[in-house]
């Protein structure tokens, strides 16, 4: 299985509007087989399909790796998301420091809610319901977010924005080494 290149800041596929899948559409056992290898292969725990260039409504997840040893209840291991929808969010909402596959380098606490309810298709077209706080809840926000064509960093300040702006500048002409596949190379 072939491990994907990650399209990179600013690529305007990710500002796209996705599309909601079809069980018809091509390879998808493929594709997602893919996206948990990608993600894997650059340590990340999520991975959203604009990121790989397509424009449609598919997210990985797997959490597994930010939970200790003794959290074991709290992992769940390998998650695909299609055509999700988060049909709520809990009132309280605290800061994590978040990172992106598509903006190497650069990590900033963004704030948002502790507690989602998303509902989406998995792998199998089966309809689930998943109520999610702590980590899974954080890295699933982030991926939806790739859906909606937003990034973490626009929840950024602008005075946290001037201070990454540089990093940003040589993520989008390609100049910035990574250890993964990547577009532009
Ligand atoms: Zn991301």
């Amino acid at each position: 299985m072939p491990i994907l290149p990650i399209v990179t800041f600013n690529d305007a596929v990710l500002r796209e509007k996705t599309k909601p899948l079809t069980k018809d559409y091509p390879n998808l056992k493929k594709l997602i087989a893919d996206m948990f290898e990608t993600m894997y292969n650059s340590h990340g725990v999520g991975l959203a399909a604009p990121q790989i260039g397509l424009p449609i409504q598919l997210f990985t997840v797997n959490a597994d790796p930010m939970f200790e040893d003794d959290e074991e209840d709290l992992k769940m291991g390998e998650l695909v998301f299609i055509n999700p929808k988060i049909t709520s969010y809990g009132d309280q909402k605290i800061p994590l420091e978040e990172g992106c596959l598509s903006i190497p380098d650069v990590r900033d606490r963004v704030f948002r809610p502790i507690e989602i309810t998303i509902s989406y298709l998995d792998a199998n077209f089966n309809e689930q319901t998943m109520k999610a706080d702590g980590w899974l809840s954080r890295v699933i926000q982030h991926e939806y977010d790739h859906l909606q064509g937003v990034l973490f960093i626009d929840y950024l300040g602008s005075f946290r924005k001037r201070i990454i702006q540089s990093k940003l500048d040589s993520i989008e002409n390609g100049t910035f080494l990574v250890d993964y596949p990547v577009v532009p190379k």
